[in-house]
């Protein structure tokens, strides 16, 4: 890569690096061990960073830090943080090339996904990410997975919401966390990822958004903030699930529900209790949305007739969206619009590139 892509020409006549935003709103990546346990501590990344010779390379762009009070383990974080994310993204758009968010990554799967809906029309790279081991260690993923997202960022017009972990940078509102403890802690099983980091950067320029569908950097998104994140559940079926418990899940508040089915969509036909709690609810206007427990591969409400079944309650397929991605889609859909109808139909649409066909 030339040293010039580092650089744009900014007001038409001088050459200023690329500068990047950097969200930090907790995680291992700056944890610190206190008695025995790691725990975010204010300012201690900061401090390891301008320590780190790395993080001063003069090919990286320049980087603002803006630390959130109080720093999460992810596990805590809630749509309130999405929202906070996304506003402050928002509010330094004009002023940054690109943005990054350090995140825990138990929920930044969660959190890359609801990102992608609600940043409406983004011109600029968003990448979500974090690490498995802290800076503060000898042996850490940190180090890198910072440095890559910072040239990505930087450096890449990819205009969407992704999600960089380990040599990989993927669609946000595709991955889930499928390791607990390697490196390789993210897939994005049903999509290819956007770029993948060995000697050379090599991005798959077919998986991005082309010219003249792509919104223009200059212009900014539009917010859409998730008025009822509530009112959206998920559940996973299992052997022997009770029509009770079913019809307790699908109660008032509840608005809409992922129910991760079996394979390719499948659940009992030979419940009629069961079934007819799913039609009822539906009748309701409740939106139930179908999506498989494996990793891969798309629901088919055709192919069984355990599937077609669930059609026939009123539950709509999910295709080969994650849980995540449905469950955060559907609240954005909920905040947006009013009519059932129109919230089913775009549910089955491609609106982020959260499934696999043409995004409309
Ligand atoms: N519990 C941590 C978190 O999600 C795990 C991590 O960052 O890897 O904040």
């Amino acid at each position: 890569m030339s040293g010039a892509l580092h650089y744009h020409l900014r007001k038409g006549w001088f050459w200023v690096k690329k500068r990047v935003y950097i969200a930090y709103t907790g995680g291992t990546m700056g944890m610190k061990l206190v008695h025995g346990r790691y725990q975010p501590v204010p300012n201690f990344l900061q401090t390891l960073m301008a320590a780190n010779p790395a993080f001063h390379h003069a090919q990286l762009p320049t980087y603002t830090i803006t630390q959130y009070t109080p720093l999460l383990d992810s596990p805590n974080m809630t749509p309130a943080d999405w929202s906070h994310i996304a506003r402050d993204i928002c509010d330094h758009y004009d002023e940054y090339d690109g943005f990054i968010v350090l995140h825990g990554t138990d929920t930044m799967a969660y959190s890359a996904s609801a990102l992608a809906f609600m940043l409406d029309g983004l011109g600029k790279p968003v990448i979500f990410t974090g690490s498995q081991i802290p800076l503060c260690e000898a042996r850490n993923d940190a180090q890198e997975n910072l440095i890559a997202s910072l040239l990505l960022a930087a450096d890449y017009a990819i205009p969407e919401v992704c999600l960089y972990f380990h040599k990989r940078l993927f669609r946000g509102c595709r991955v889930v966390k499928v390791d607990a403890n390697g490196f390789d802690a993210f897939d994005s099983p049903n999509c290819q990822p956007l770029a993948e980091l060995g000697v050379g950067i090599v991005v798959n320029w077919g998986l991005v958004r082309p010219w003249p569908q792509r919104p223009l950097p200059t212009t900014p998104p539009t917010l859409h903030e998730l008025t009822s994140p509530g009112d959206v559940g998920a559940l996973r079926l299992y052997p022997g699930m009770s029509a009770r418990i079913l019809e307790n899940v699908l109660q008032p508040p509840l608005r809409g529900l992922i129910l991760q089915t079996y394979g390719a969509g499948n659940a009992p036909d030979n419940d009629p209790e069961f079934l007819r709690v799913l039609a009822q609810a539906t009748a309701r206007g409740v939106v139930i949305v179908d999506c498989t427990q494996c990793l891969r591969g798309t629901v088919d409400l055709t192919k069984y007739s355990t599937g077609s079944a669930l059609a026939e309650a009123g539950l709509i397929s999910g295709y080969d969206m994650t849980p995540e991605a449905a469950l955060t889609k559907l609240a954005y859909l909920l905040s947006v619009h009013d009519d059932v109808a129109t919230i089913k139909t775009q549910m089955q649409a491609n609106l982020r590139g959260e499934l696999t066909g043409p995004v409309i």
